[in-house]
C-alpha cells in the first residue's frame, strides 16, 4: 500500500523526495487507505480547481458578496456541482441550502454613554475618540444604568485553574475588564505566549453575557489588544454584522480609551497600574467601583440572509455513518463597494474561491469513488466568514448532525496557486488525538509540517474552522508553508508579503490564466487522504487532555 502512495505521489504530484517527513517518534502509525480511495485520490485535477476559481471569481459574480446576488449565484453554483456529483443534500428541507439569518447593526449618534463615579463629575464619553459600543441585544433601542464591577480578565477557564468571577453574582452588571489573558511564559498555563480563546474579546463578551451581565466595557491598552485604538475605532465604526441573536446577549458590549479607564479609577479612589496587576493574580477577586454605567443605546438594525451550501455522502458502516467528517470553505467575499472609483469589484480569487475549488473537487472525488468511507462525509461551503465568521458559527450552532458525532473538521482559506508545495501548514492538528496521523501522511505526501510563526497573533481563532472547534469538533485548516518546488523560503516569503500588501482584500485579487494550482491539488489530495483515514479509524478523533475545547466537546457526548 505504502509503495502505491509514494509511487502515485511521486508520479502525479512530481514531488521531491526526501523533504523532511517528522512523524519522530518511534512508532509511527501507517498510512492504510484502500484501493478505491487512491484511485479516486489520483482523479483530483489542478485544472478542475483552476475551472472552479476562474468562474467564482468572475466579475460577473460581483465579489460574492454576502446577502447579495453575486453571493446567491455562488452558492447556487456550488449547490449544483454537489448535486452533479451525486451528493444528498443536507441543508434545510432537503436542500442544499442552509438559511444563515445575519443582522446588520449600526450605532447610531444618538447613543449616549455616561460612566458616574461614585464621586466627581459624570462623565460623558465622546463616541469613537474615547468610547465605542454595539448593542448585540439588536434591539433599535436599549437603555442601562447598571453598577461597574471590575472584573481583572474576565476570564473562567478550569483547565487552567483560574477563576476571576469566583462565584460573583454578576446578574444585571456592567463588567469593566482587560483585554488579552495573565501573561506568562509556561506553556501550561494560557499556552505561554500563545494567544488562547479566553485572551480573545469574543470570548469576555460571550462569557459575561451568559453570566447574565448587561454590558461589558473593555479596556484598551494597545500592547495588551498587541494593536492601537485606530483599530478598535475602524472595527468598531459603521455597520457590523452578526447571527440573529439566539442566546443571552450585552446591551452595551463597548470598548474605552485607555484615559477614559484611568480618569474612571481615579474617580473610584482607585489606580488602574495596581488594578491592572492586581488581576494577574489567581487570587483576584472582582471590585465594585461605587460607578455607574449610564447608557442609551441607539441601532439602525438590517435584517438580511444568505445561505451555507451543506452536502452530504453517506457513510458505508450501518453504525459509523451516524457519525462524519466535515470539509469546510468559505465562498463570500467582500462583494462591489459602489463608492470606490476604478474597478470595485472584490473578486476573492484567492480569497476563498481557491478553497470552494478544492472543496469542490473533494467533493467530486469522494462521489466518485467505488467505494466509500465508513464514516460518512459533509461538505459546506460557508457564508459570511469575511462578516466574522457568521457562517460557519451558524453552522456550527446548527450543524446537519449533532457537533459530538462529527469527528473532524478540515478547513481550506486562501490556498495560493503558486506551485508544487514542499510544506503544509496544519496549525491546531498538533492539539488533537489525529496528529500522529497527520505527520505519517504528511511524510507519505513528502510535505514537511510548518509550525505556526506566531502563535501570539492567535490565527487559529481567525479562519472558519475556530467556529466548529468552539462547539467542540477537533478542527484545523490545511495549507500550504513557504516552501515551493524549485524556490528558496525567501521567495515564498515574498510571495506572500506581496500577495497581502497588493491583493489581499482588494479588488485586485483576481484570477489569472498563469496561476498554477497544482499546490492547490497537492493540498486537496493531502486532506482527501487525512478525511478518508478520520472517516475510518474506529475511534472518534478527541481534542488533548487539558486543550482550552475539550469541555465543549464532552459537553456534546
Ligand atoms: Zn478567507
Amino acid at each position: 500500500m505504502l509503495g502505491i502512495i509514494a509511487a502515485c505521489l511521486m508520479f502525479c504530484l512530481n514531488l521531491p523526495v526526501g523533504a523532511e517527513g517528522g512523524a519522530g517518534g518511534a512508532k509511527a502509525p501507517s498510512v492504510k487507505l484502500p484501493g478505491a480511495a487512491f484511485a479516486a485520490l489520483e482523479t483530483i485535477s489542478p485544472e478542475r480547481i483552476r475551472w472552479h476559481v476562474r468562474y467564482l471569481s468572475h466579475d460577473l459574480l460581483e465579489g460574492r458578496g454576502t446577502g447579495q446576488r453575486g453571493g446567491d449565484i455562488a452558492a447556487e453554483y456550488i449547490g449544483t456541482q454537489f448535486a452533479e456529483y451525486g451528493l444528498k443534500p443536507a441543508g434545510d428541507h432537503g436542500t442544499y441550502m442552509q438559511k444563515v439569518p445575519l443582522v446588520g447593526i449600526t450605532t447610531l449618534p444618538e447613543t449616549q454613554f455616561s460612566l458616574v463615579p461614585k464621586q466627581g463629575e459624570t462623565m460623558n464619553l465622546k463616541p469613537l475618540d474615547e468610547y465605542v459600543a454595539y448593542d448585540q441585544t439588536q434591539q433599535p433601542q436599549s437603555d442601562v444604568d447598571a453598577e461597574v464591577v471590575y472584573v481583572g480578565y474576565g476570564i473562567e477557564a478550569p483547565e487552567y485553574n483560574w477563576d476571576d468571577y469566583k462565584g460573583t453574582d454578576v446578574r444585571g452588571k456592567v463588567l469593566l475588564m482587560l483585554v488579552n489573558e495573565p501573561p506568562s511564559d509556561d506553556p501550561k498555563f494560557f499556552k505561554g505566549k500563545a494567544l488562547t480563546y479566553y485572551g480573545r474579546w469574543v470570548y469576555k463578551y460571550e462569557e459575561a453575557a451568559r453570566k447574565g451581565a448587561v454590558g461589558v466595557i473593555l479596556i484598551h491598552q494597545t500592547q495588551m489588544a498587541s494593536y492601537p485604538w485606530e483599530v478598535v475605532r475602524n472595527s468598531n465604526s459603521g455597520e457590523r454584522s452578526a447571527l440573529k441573536v439566539e442566546g443571552p446577549a450585552l446591551k452595551v458590549a463597548s470598548w474605552v480609551h485607555l484615559d477614559v479607564a484611568k480618569r474612571l479609577a481615579t474617580a473610584s479612589g482607585m489606580d488602574l497600574e495596581k488594578m491592572m496587576k492586581d488581576a494577574q493574580s489567581r487570587d483576584f477577586h472582582p471590585v465594585d467601583l461605587g460607578a455607574r454605567l449610564k447608557a442609551h443605546m441607539m441601532s439602525k438594525i438590517r435584517n438580511f440572509e444568505s445561505n451555507n451550501v451543506i452536502a452530504i455522502l453517506p457513510g458505508s458502516d450501518r453504525t459509523l455513518a451516524e457519525e462524519a467528517v466535515l470539509y469546510t470553505a468559505h465562498y463570500d467575499h467582500f462583494g462591489i463597494r459602489p463608492d470606490m472609483p476604478g474597478d470595485n469589484i472584490f473578486n476573492g480569487a484567492q480569497d476563498n474561491a481557491t478553497g470552494c475549488g478544492i472543496l469542490l473537487e473533494l467533493a467530486r472525488a469522494f462521489g466518485a469513488a467505488q467505494q466509500r468511507p465508513h464514516r460518512s462525509i459533509i461538505f459546506a461551503a460557508v457564508t459570511a466568514e469575511e462578516q466574522g465568521l457568521l457562517g460557519s458559527e451558524y453552522l456550527g450552532k446548527h450543524p446537519p448532525i449533532p457537533a459530538g458525532k462529527i469527528t473532524l473538521d478540515l478547513n481550506y482559506d486562501d490556498v495560493k496557486p503558486l506551485g508544487a508545495p514542499e510544506e503544509v501548514e496544519v496549525s491546531g492538528a498538533e492539539r488533537t488525538s489525529f496528529y500522529p496521523l497527520v505527520q505519517a501522511t504528511a511524510k507519505e505526501f513528502r510535505l514537511a509540517i510548518r509550525p505556526d510563526a506566531r502563535p501570539e497573533a492567535g490565527h487559529f481563532y481567525r479562519s472558519d474552522h475556530f467556529s466548529l472547534a468552539r462547539v467542540g469538533i477537533p478542527s484545523f485548516s490545511i495549507n500550504e508553508g513557504m516552501k515551493f518546488k524549485g524556490h528558496s523560503e525567501a521567495w515564498g516569503l515574498d510571495q506572500e508579503r506581496e500577495y497581502v500588501e497588493k491583493h489581499y482584500h482588494q479588488p485586485s485579487d483576481e484570477y489569472h490564466p498563469d496561476m498554477d494550482f497544482v499546490g492547490d491539488s497537492a493540498m486537496a489530495r493531502f486532506g482527501f487522504a487525512l478525511g478518508w483515514e478520520a472517516a475510518s479509524l474506529p475511534q472518534r478523533i478527541e481534542w488533548q487532555k487539558g486543550d482550552e475545547f475539550e469541555a465543549a466537546r464532552t459537553k456534546t457526548q
